[in-house]
């Protein structure tokens, strides 16, 4: 124990805290070195900025007496009796009573030792949430504490902070390591505070140093939403400074790349005209436009960065050929990569129709392209005569490499998020002139979104859809009323139009997602005998899918029961009916993305939510959304405010972001603060960039560097 003593802590202050080791803290050996190490955390100060993710209100003791089932209360009492029971899963129950009322606590784990500390008379401090059992009010797996003193034991005056953690890390042991790194922190000011004054004054910010105490160890009389509402101004100050760290990464990314040199391409009008010229359809001016800004970018000799916003349907697929047909042109080669499979396939369908007859050699990857098919793909990839390659993220796996790469085409960015973008360009730089890039998204961003994710791109803008579309109606049903939607799409396939079903699961696992919609499959064909009825799932074969899409799209199939792998890239005009199931499970602008598979022809086009009943009210403004407006970026705008803590248009959802504190949703608000300050340090502050992103980007620091 002496080497943990408290002398030493003194000596220590003087150090940054980032240059302390974790075992220098006391009851930190090498065992939960590594379980911190686990979790990302290798020195006091990665403790500090470990930050608890809840709150929750251990200020107060409730009488037993005065509590209700749902509520999550800290209790003080006297064990009354202690037993195993054997029932369906063996269990210790023990009961715990405080003169106003008796409790059942419940434990499916524990040891025997555990099991003889929790004897009758023994006193006890729990904390946990209250559950009606069989026998009465009950909490499963209660923390508690065993009360030795005779003296009442105080209860603590802050919120108790609750962590992330990992397996065999307990919430108190980390509360305990951390109050060690808090003290720390007060008794000098170890971390450095790289904002300028000026600037931390002029936003109205904390101290690093408060700001950290604040959000490890906020006061009692704060809310508990403090941190989900992003109230905390501990918080505020550590996601601004984060959000700045960011954008200076990407502010500089961009910069850096304007040095670099990348092909010009010559002007190839007649080409592009004689593209255009095949086409059953002319470009709208909005098309026009973009591909004058993309192009205008092209010409120039440094790496062109460009992001292509397009509300789906507004026909960005013809700008990216266009793109692409100029660097073909140029004699360099192509790479268009999508998010799924199916989409990377409804590309080379596109493409290949496009291309092939202008005499272009249009490649193939996928990771389900396998042996020699996959060594021919990736020989004429090398050697250059493979002039546009389309395929999923296994276009830039290690194995791949190209022989003159002039140009990068993303299609449907936001799944990838901003970290992917970045690992990419630099895999894609092996060379000395970088390839020009261009990502195209589907889901239109908020404008100061678009701004913060996207800041180290320009952004083009396709406002205007082709002519002849129709607008969706949408409609908000009930489950309830099943048998009428189904009966709905029996009478608009007998007047010969087309539908899909589009089965949601909220579970992660996409083998159960394929298993309902198999199952849908199934119930529709029954209730539907004179329908032909198709399924179409990510767990099917690429032969079975490209199948099934083939015979929907020539009307052999009548109702395609998918899950959402329909999402992007499925252009079947006919189709003019659309059920989605449990919309309330996904996010407005992926409803959206859903819904424009439809509205694609001159028919009327239904879309149909149907939702699961009960469904808050807050769920049924959001859907209420969809049912008024057909516009992706009133939408988006919508969806950004409707947005509850935690909720769908995440960062996490749409991997557009990943921070350690800020949620650039929650936080959309600061992100013009955060731009401006950006801008005044680069100017005025350049020595404090290089910390701040090591500071919060860490690891991902190579993305910035190139
Ligand atoms: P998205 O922007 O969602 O990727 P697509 O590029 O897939 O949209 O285009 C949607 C549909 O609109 C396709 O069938 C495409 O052929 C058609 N299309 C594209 N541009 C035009 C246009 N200028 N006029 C008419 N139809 C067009
Ligand atoms: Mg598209």
């Amino acid at each position: 124990m002496a080497r943990h003593g408290h002398a030493r802590l003194p000596l220590m202050t003087s150090q940054q805290l980032d240059q302390i080791p974790l075992t220098s803290l006391r009851g930190v050996g090498p065992a939960l070195k590594a379980k911190l190490n686990a979790i990302g955390i290798y020195n006091v100060q990665d403790l500090l900025f470990h930050l608890p993710f809840r709150y929750e209100d251990r200020t107060r003791i409730s009488p037993i007496g005065s509590i209700q089932a749902g509520q999550t209360v800290q209790l003080e009492g006297e064990i009354a009796t202690s037993n195993i029971q054997f029932g369906r899963r063996r269990s210790l129950r023990c009961t715990l009573h405080d003169g106003s009322g008796i409790i059942s606590l419940r434990f499916f784990y524990f040891s025997a030792a555990q099991q003889r500390s929790l004897a009758p008379t023994t006193r006890i401090r729990c904390y946990g949430e209250v559950r009606r059992g069989r026998t009465g009010l009950e909490i499963y797996h209660p923390e508690y504490k065993v009360l030795t003193g005779v003296e009442d034991e105080p209860v603590t005056d802050v919120l108790t902070p609750v962590y992330p953690a990992t397996a065999g890390l307990q919430q108190t042991r980390l509360r305990k390591i951390i109050d060690q790194a808090l003290r720390l922190l007060q008794d000098s000011d170890p971390i450095r505070d790289y904002l300028p004054a000026e600037l931390t004054a002029k936003l109205g910010l904390l101290s690093l140093t408060d700001a950290i105490n604040l959000i490890h160890r906020p006061p009692a009389e704060q809310s508990l939403g403090w941190l989900n509402e992003g109230m905390n101004p501990g918080q505020k100050r550590l996601a601004i400074e984060e959000l700045i760290a960011h954008r200076l990464c990407m502010r500089r990314y961009k910069k850096n790349s304007e040095k670099q040199a990348a092909p010009a391409f010559k002007n190839k009008d007649e080409l592009l005209r004689r593209f255009i010229g095949q086409l059953p359809f002319s470009l709208t001016s909005a098309q026009q436009t973009v591909f004058q800004e993309i192009s205008q970018d092209l010409y120039r000799g440094c790496p062109m960065l460009r992001l292509l916003q397009g509300d789906v349907g507004s026909g960005k697929t013809v700008v990216a050929a266009l793109s692409a047909l100029l660097a073909i042109a140029n004699g360099y080669q192509v790479a268009l990569m999508a998010p799924t499979e199916i989409l990377a396939e409804q590309h080379l369908l596109s493409f290949e129709n496009w291309f092939t007859p202008l005499g272009i050699k249009v490649g193939w990857l996928s990771g389900k392209v396998k042996g020699t098919q996959r060594r021919r793909q990736l020989e004429e990839m090398a050697n250059g005569s493979s002039q546009l390659c389309i395929g999923t993220h296994a276009l830039f796996q290690d194995e791949v490499t190209y022989q003159r790469l002039g140009l990068i085409i993303i299609d449907e960015q936001h799944r990838f998020g901003v970290h992917q973008r970045l690992a990419l360009r630099e895999k894609a730089s092996q060379s000395r002139r970088q390839p020009h890039q261009l990502v195209m998204t589907a889901t239109p961003i908020p404008r100061t979104l678009a701004m913060s994710a996207y800041a180290d791109l320009d952004n083009s803008i396709i406002d205007e859809l082709p002519p002849g579309r129709t607008p969706v109606n949408t409609a908000v049903i009930s489950n309830d009323r099943r048998d009428q939607v189904i009966a709905r799409i029996d009478k608009a396939c007998a007047e010969n139009s087309q539908a899909y079903w589009v089965c949601t699961l909220i579970e992660e696992s996409e083998t159960l997602q394929c298993q309902a919609a198999e199952v849908t499959a199934a119930q529709l064909t029954q209730l539907l005998p004179d329908v032909a009825v198709g399924l179409i799932h990510g767990r099917m074969k690429a032969a079975e899918k490209t199948d099934v899409m083939a015979r929907f799209k020539a009307g052999q199939l009548q109702l395609l029961v998918a899950t959402t792998v329909i999402e992007v890239g499925v252009d079947v005009p006919n189709a003019s009916l659309m059920v989605i199931e449990n919309p309330e499970r996904l996010g407005l602008a992926q409803l959206h993305q859903l819904r424009g598979r439809i509205g694609r022809g001159a028919k009327k086009s239904y879309c149909i939510l149907l939702y699961q009943n009960p469904l808050s009210s807050a769920g049924k403004q959001r859907l209420t959304v969809l049912r008024q407006s057909n516009d992706g970026f009133y939408i988006a705008e919508k969806d950004l405010e409707l947005r509850g803590p935690g909720q769908i248009l995440g960062t996490q959802q749409t991997g557009l972001m990943r921070f350690k504190v800020a949620d650039i949703v929650r936080d959309a608000n600061l992100l013009d603060e955060v731009r401006s300050a950006s801008e005044q340090i680069m100017s005025q502050y350049p020595d404090i960039i290089d910390p701040l992103i090591g500071r919060w980007l860490g690891e991902n620091i190579n993305y910035a560097k190139v």
